[in-house]
C-alpha cells in the first residue's frame, strides 16, 4: 500500500472555498467487479456480465447531469468510477447521491462501482493548475484504459463525456478504449432506446437555457444550511413538512412540524403560510424552516368556498388567527416526477419563442408550474408529459423542468391511467428476462409437476382432507383454501380441525432472489378500475402458487383442533402441506349451496348426491365456526363498518355498462372470520418466536375530534353515539337504526369508517407492546399471512413462519432474520405503496365514475338523475352520498354569482337571489319566493354531470334537481341490512339481481358505450376482467387516507375528498 497525499477544493456551505488535504493510501489490489476478471480479484456481491458488446464508463459530468439516463435498466455494463460518484456527492447534494449508491447496490441494475482512485496503478494525481473537470475526464480516462488491460482486453470500453475536447485528445489513443460524447454514444449504442435519447435531448436543453437566466430577484434568498440548523435547534425556526391545499394551490399552504426538534412548544398546530412570496419556492412535500410571522399578521385557515370562486376573491370565510410564517429555507427537496399538460398553441406562442419554453401546468394541483425548454412545444400541445424539477431560482417565478417522457393526449384512457400511476410512484414494469429466468417452468408441453424429494417434508393433506376455495367469479389468484372436518372425541368431548391453507409463495421466491426485490419494491398488486399490475410474475401468480381445483399444491397451513361445541382451541398446528384443492367455488355459487338453492357445481358434472352433500355439509360446518368466532370478536368490540364499493360491469369489450355498489354476501363474512382467524394466530406465533423483530398489523385507535362529525350527525336523529372504545362504538352503532329508512345506519358508519386511521404494519420491537392492538379487528395481535400473492407483508410472515417452526424443531433460524431496524423500514415502505396502491384505486374509480357519465347528457338521460341522501352539513352546501352508484359528493347550495338554491311549488329547484343560513341538522336558502330546508338523512335528488378539466382530472359535479326523494322509474336499488343480521343474505342476493338486471335492461335499451380502441386494450398487462378483487379483503376495515381530509380546513371541497376505501 502506498501513501500519498490528495488535495481536494471543495466549496462551503457559505461558499467559501477551502483547500483540504487527505492521506490517500493506493493499492495494487482493487476489485473490478467484472466477470471476465483474469486476476482473481475479490469481485464479492455485483458482478458486471460479460454477456454485453461492451462497458461504458461515464466521466463525472455525464454522472453529474444526465444520472437519469444511466438508470435505464436497458443500459447495461456501466461502470461508475469513483471520480464519478464524488462529483455527484459534491455537486448534486446528499440526495442525488444516495439514488446513485442505491443504483450501484440494485441487483436489477446493471452497474458497479470501481474504485479507480485507491487503485496504483489507475489512479493520476492532480497537476498544478490543472482545472478540477479535465483532471476528472483525465482520471475517468486512465481508469477505462486501466480496465481494459485489467480485463486482458476481452472487453471493450467506451467512456463517454460532454467534454469535445476530450473526446478528440483520447478517442485515437488506445486501441479497444473509445471515448464518445453521450449523444453519439446513445445514437450508435442504443438506437432503439428512443426514450433515452429524448431524455438526453431535454436536459441538454435545460442544462443550455439555464445559463440564460434572467437576474432580477423574485423571491427572498434561501438561508444557509448551517444557519437554518442552527435557528432550529434554539428555536427561532420551525422545521416541518410543508403541505399544500389543493382547493387553494396558490394561497394556502401549511407546515406540518415534525417531531422533538422543535422548542417553541405552545405551538400545536400546523403553521400557515400565505401566499408565493411567504412559501418562497418551497414546493408541495419539501422539508422546510419557517419563521413565525409577528402575532399581528396571523391568519386564519379559509372554511368555505363557494363553488368556482376564484383565489383572488376576498369574500372567503377564515377562522381563528393561527401561528402563520414565511419559509426561510429548504432543508430537503422532495421532488418526485410529474405529470404535466402541455399548453395549447395559443399559449405556447405568447411565450418567448425562440427560448423554446412554456410552462405546463402540473396534474396535482398543489405542485406549481413548471417552466419547460423544448423544441417540441408544438407537438405536444394538449399532451401529458412527465417532467422533473431540477431548479427554482430566486430570480425565477416558477421553476425549471425538463421532459422525461410523454405519455399521451391528455384525456385518452391510456393517458389517464398512466397519470395515476405516475402521480402515485407507482412504478410497474413488465418483468425482466432476469425475473422470469427464476421461474420454474410450466407450459402445456412441460407442466409443472411436485417435486417428489420436496413432497417427503410435507405434510400430505391430498387423501385426507377436503380443501376447497371459495373466490370472486373467475379468479386466478386463489391465495387462500379452507377445509373443516370432525376428528375423533377426545377425553373434553366432540372434537372439530380448522384448516387455512395458504399458497406457498416463499417456496418459490427465495429471499433477495431479482422476483423477491422486486415484489419487495411493488409491494402490493395493484388494482385499478379496469385492469390490475401483479407483484408476481403471472406463472407463480396464475398457476403454479394459485391453489387451483384438481392440481398439487405446495401450502403452508394452520390447522386447530377445536372443541366443536366451545370452539375452545386443543392444539394449534403450522407447517408446510401437500394439498389438491377439491372445488374451487364462487361467493354466489357457495351461497346458493348453503341456501339450498339449485346450483351447478363444475367439479362434480352428473355424479352428484353423496358428494354434493359432502361439500354443503363442510360449508355448513364452516359458517357456523365463523358465526361463533364472530361473536367472540363482537364481545370484544369488533366493528363492522362500511366503505361504499362499486363495481364497474363491463362487457365483453371491456367497455363499462354500469356501476354498481357491491353487496355482501354471508359467506364473504365466513371466508373472512377464517382467514382473520389464521392471521391472528401466526401473528400470536410469529411474535412469541421473534418479539423483537416479527412483521405485524396494529390499528390504532381513532382520536376523539374526529368522532365529532359523526355524533352531531347521529344526534341530529336521536341517537346517542358513545366513542370511548371501540366495544361502546359498535354497541352504540347497532343501536343507531331507523327503521324507516336503512341508509341512516349505514351512513353513520361510513361516518364512523372515515373516522378512522390506517391499520399499519411494524416491526415487533418499534413499538411497545400495548400499541399492537387491533381496534377494528378487536385482536390483541394481528398480522397478514392470507394473501402472499398479492402482498409483500405476507411473504415475510411466511417466511417468519417458517423460521418460527424451524427453530421449533430445534434447528435454530436456517437463516438470519432482519433486524428490527431493518423489518421497520421495510414495514414504513410497504405501508407507503399501500397508501399510493389505495390512492390509484380509489382515483382511478373516479375516473371511470367520470367516464360513465362523460357521454350521457345530464338532462335528458335519466341515468344521471338519482335519489341522494344528505350526510353531512356543510357552510354553504352539504356532502351527499348516492346509493345507487356508491358515489359520494358535495352538492353546493350556493353559486359565484351568490345565487342560492330555491324549490318551487312543484318541488323542483331553481337558482335566485338570496341568503343561506346553516345549523346543526339542516340548511336553509331563503329567497323573495320563500324558505327552503335540507335536513340531515333526507333524501333529495340531484344530476350528475361532468366538471370536464384540460390539464387536472375530470369530476363530477351534483347538483339539486328537488329536495324530495327520487322517483325511480325502474325498480329502486336498496342497500343493506344495518345490523350483521344473519339471514341478511337472502334478502342481499335478491337485492343484487334485481339492480344487475336493471342495469342491463337499461343498457340494452340504449345501445352500447363507445368502445375502447384495439391499442388501449394492448397495453394492459393483466387479461384478468376481475375488477376490484381486492374488495375481497372483506372484513379488515375499509379505511380513510387522513391525509387527504386533514388539510385544508373545514371547506365543502376539501371534505369531500374524504373517501372510505379498504384496507
Ligand atoms: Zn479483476
Amino acid at each position: 500500500m502506498i501513501k500519498t497525499e490528495k488535495v481536494l477544493h471543495l466549496k462551503s456551505s457559505r461558499g467559501r472555498k477551502v483547500r483540504v488535504v487527505r492521506e490517500h493510501y493506493l493499492r495494487e489490489h482493487v476489485p473490478c467487479y467484472s466477470s471476465l476478471c483474469q486476476a482473481q480479484c475479490a469481485n464479492e456481491g455485483k458482478v458486471l456480465s460479460g454477456e454485453v458488446t461492451h462497458y461504458v464508463m461515464p466521466d463525472a459530468g455525464v454522472a453529474r447531469d444526465f444520472m437519469e439516463i444511466l438508470e435505464f435498466r436497458e443500459i447495461q455494463g456501466i461502470v461508475f468510477t469513483q471520480t464519478a460518484c464524488q462529483a455527484v456527492q459534491h455537486s448534486r447534494g446528499r440526495r442525488q447521491y444516495n439514488r446513485l449508491r442505491s443504483l450501484l447496490k440494485d441487483p436489477r441494475h446493471h452497474c458497479i462501482l470501481f474504485a479507480n482512485e485507491f487503485q496504483e496503478y489507475s489512479y493520476c494525481p492532480r497537476e498544478k493548475g490543472e482545472p478540477q473537470d479535465k483532471w476528472q475526464t483525465r482520471c475517468v480516462y486512465h481508469a477505462a484504459v486501466w480496465y481494459h488491460d485489467h480485463l486482458a482486453g476481452l472487453k471493450p470500453v467506451v467512456m463517454i463525456t460532454e467534454d469535445q475536447n476530450a473526446v478528440a485528445e483520447y478517442s485515437s489513443l488506445n486501441c479497444g478504449v473509445y471515448v464518445l460524447c453521450t449523444q453519439e454514444y446513445l445514437q450508435t449504442f442504443w438506437p432503439e432506446l428512443q426514450a433515452a435519447l429524448e431524455l438526453y435531448c431535454s436536459i441538454a436543453q435545460s442544462l443550455q437555457e439555464k445559463g440564460s437566466e434572467g437576474t432580477e430577484r423574485e423571491y427572498t434568498e434561501h438561508l444557509p444550511a448551517e444557519v437554518l440548523e442552527a435557528g432550529i435547534k434554539s428555536g427561532r425556526y420551525i422545521q416541518g413538512t410543508l403541505n399544500v391545499n389543493k382547493h387553494r394551490a396558490q394561497h394556502e399552504a401549511f407546515v406540518r412540524f415534525e417531531g422533538s426538534s422543535n422548542k417553541s412548544s405552545e405551538l400545536n398546530s400546523d403553521v400557515l403560510v400565505c401566499g408565493g412570496k411567504n412559501r418562497n419556492r418551497a414546493v408541495h412535500g419539501d422539508m422546510v424552516a419557517v419563521e413565525l410571522l409577528p402575532k399581528g399578521e396571523w391568519r386564519g385557515r379559509t372554511t368555505a368556498l363557494t363553488e368556482g370562486q376564484g383565489e383572488e376573491k376576498g369574500d372567503e370565510t377564515q377562522s381563528q388567527p393561527m401561528a402563520t410564517g414565511r419559509v426561510v429555507g429548504i432543508l430537503q427537496r422532495n421532488w418526485r416526477d410529474y405529470v404535466v399538460t402541455f399548453p395549447p398553441k395559443e399559449e405556447t406562442q405568447s411565450q418567448s419563442r425562440n427560448s423554446q419554453r412554456i410552462l405546463g401546468t402540473p396534474w396535482d394541483q398543489r405542485i406549481p408550474k413548471i417552466r419547460i425548454s423544448t423544441q417540441q412545444a408544438d407537438k405536444l400541445q394538449d399532451h401529458r408529459v412527465i417532467v422533473r424539477l431540477d431548479s427554482w431560482d430566486s430570480t425565477s417565478l416558477y421553476p425549471n423542468g425538463h421532459s422525461v417522457r410523454v405519455l399521451g393526449r391528455a384525456g385518452e384512457l391510456e393517458t389517464e391511467v398512466q397519470t395515476i400511476l405516475i402521480e402515485n410512484c407507482i412504478h410497474v414494469p413488465p418483468f425482466s428476462e432476469a425475473q422470469l429466468g427464476e421461474m420454474p417452468v410450466s407450459s402445456p408441453e412441460s407442466p409443472w409437476s411436485v417435486d417428489p424429494a420436496e413432497v417427503i417434508t410435507r405434510r400430505d393433506l391430498r387423501q385426507t382432507h377436503l380443501v376447497f376455495s371459495v373466490d370472486p367469479r373467475g379468479c386466478e389468484d386463489v391465495d387462500d383454501t379452507l377445509s373443516i372436518r370432525s376428528l375423533p372425541p377426545g377425553p373434553r368431548g366432540e372434537r372439530l380441525e380448522l384448516g387455512v391453507h395458504i399458497a406457498d409463495v416463499t417456496h418459490f421466491v427465495k429471499e433477495g432472489s431479482l422476483t423477491d426485490l422486486e415484489a419487495r419494491a411493488r409491494a402490493t398488486t395493484y388494482y385499478l378500475a379496469d385492469r390490475r399490475y401483479d407483484m408476481l410474475p403471472a406463472v407463480l401468480s396464475a398457476d403454479l402458487c394459485s391453489l387451483l381445483g384438481g392440481v398439487d399444491r405446495y401450502a403452508m397451513s394452520v390447522m386447530w383442533d377445536l372443541d366443536a361445541q366451545t370452539l375452545a382451541v386443543n392444539t394449534v398446528w403450522y407447517g408446510r402441506t401437500l394439498i389438491q384443492s377439491s372445488y374451487q367455488l364462487y361467493y354466489e355459487l357457495a351461497q346458493a349451496l348453503l341456501n339450498g338453492e339449485e346450483a351447478e357445481v363444475p367439479e362434480l358434472g352428473t355424479i352428484r348426491d353423496a358428494k354434493l352433500a359432502q361439500l354443503t355439509q363442510a360449508l355448513e360446518t364452516l359458517t357456523h365456526v365463523a358465526r361463533q368466532l364472530r361473536a367472540q370478536r363482537d364481545k370484544g368490540g369488533a366493528l363492522e363498518l362500511e366503505g361504499v364499493e362499486v363495481r364497474a360491469q363491463l362487457d365483453e369489450d371491456r367497455n363499462i355498462t354500469a356501476l354498481v355498489p357491491r353487496q355482501p354476501l354471508e359467506v364473504h363474512e365466513t371466508v373472512a372470520e377464517c382467514m382473520i382467524y389464521a392471521n391472528h394466530w401466526v401473528a400470536r406465533k410469529i411474535q412469541e418466536s421473534f418479539p423483537q423483530q416479527a412483521l405485524l398489523r396494529h390499528h390504532p385507535p381513532p382520536r376523539q375530534e374526529f368522532f365529532n362529525q359523526l355524533q352531531d350527525s347521529a344526534r341530529a336523529r336521536g341517537f346517542t353515539i358513545d366513542t370511548r372504545s371501540n366495544k361502546a362504538l359498535a354497541d352504540s352503532l347497532d343501536r343507531a337504526v331507523d327503521p324507516r329508512d336503512p341508509l341512516v345506519n349505514r351512513l353513520l358508519r361510513v361516518m364512523a369508517t372515515m373516522a378512522m386511521s390506517n391499520a399499519l404494519y411494524f416491526s415487533t420491537g418499534a413499538c411497545p407492546v400495548d400499541q399492537y392492538y387491533h381496534y377494528g379487528l378487536a385482536l390483541d395481535r394481528y398480522t397478514h399471512f392470507t394473501s402472499p400473492i398479492r402482498r409483500y407483508a405476507d411473504m415475510i410472515v411466511h417466511r417468519l413462519l417458517t423460521a418460527a417452526i424451524a427453530m421449533e424443531k430445534g434447528a435454530g433460524p436456517a437463516k438470519a432474520l432482519a433486524s428490527n431496524k431493518e423489518l421497520e423500514e421495510v414495514a414504513q415502505q410497504i405501508n407507503n405503496k399501500n397508501r399510493a396502491a389505495q390512492h390509484a384505486q380509489k382515483v382511478s374509480t373516479e375516473l371511470f365514475q367520470c367516464l360513465y357519465f362523460r357521454d350521457k347528457d345530464p338532462e335528458t338521460d335519466e341515468r344521471c338523475v338519482a335519489d341522494a341522501v344528505i350526510y353531512t352539513i356543510r357552510a354553504n352546501g352539504m356532502l351527499v352520498f348516492i346509493p345507487q352508484y356508491g358515489l359520494k359528493g358535495a352538492v353546493y347550495l350556493k353559486n359565484r354569482e351568490g345565487q342560492v338554491v330555491s324549490e318551487r311549488q312543484d318541488g323542483g329547484c331553481d337558482w335566485q337571489t338570496g341568503s343561506l343560513q346553516r345549523y346543526l341538522d339542516h340548511i336553509t336558502t331563503t329567497t323573495a319566493v320563500g324558505t327552503s330546508t335540507f335536513n340531515l338523512f333526507q333524501h333529495i335528488t340531484v344530476r350528475i354531470s361532468v366538471q370536464p378539466s384540460r390539464c387536472h382530472s375530470d369530476t363530477i359535479r351534483l347538483e339539486v334537481v328537488s329536495n324530495r326523494p327520487h322517483q325511480a322509474p325502474e325498480t329502486q336499488v336498496q342497500t343493506s341490512q344495518p345490523q350483521g343480521a344473519r339471514g341478511r343474505s337472502q334478502l342481499v342476493q335478491e337485492v343484487v339481481r334485481q339492480a344487475e338486471e336493471a342495469s342491463q335492461q337499461a343498457e340494452e335499451k340504449r345501445g352500447r358505450a363507445s368502445k375502447l380502441s384495439t391499442e388501449e386494450r394492448e397495453f394492459r398487462q393483466s387479461k384478468c376482467p376481475n375488477l376490484y378483487s381486492l374488495l375481497e379483503e372483506v372484513r379488515e376495515l375499509a379505511l380513510l387516507d387522513l391525509a387527504a381530509c386533514g388539510a385544508g380546513g373545514g371547506g365543502l371541497g376539501a371534505a369531500a375528498q374524504a373517501c372510505a376505501t379498504s384496507a
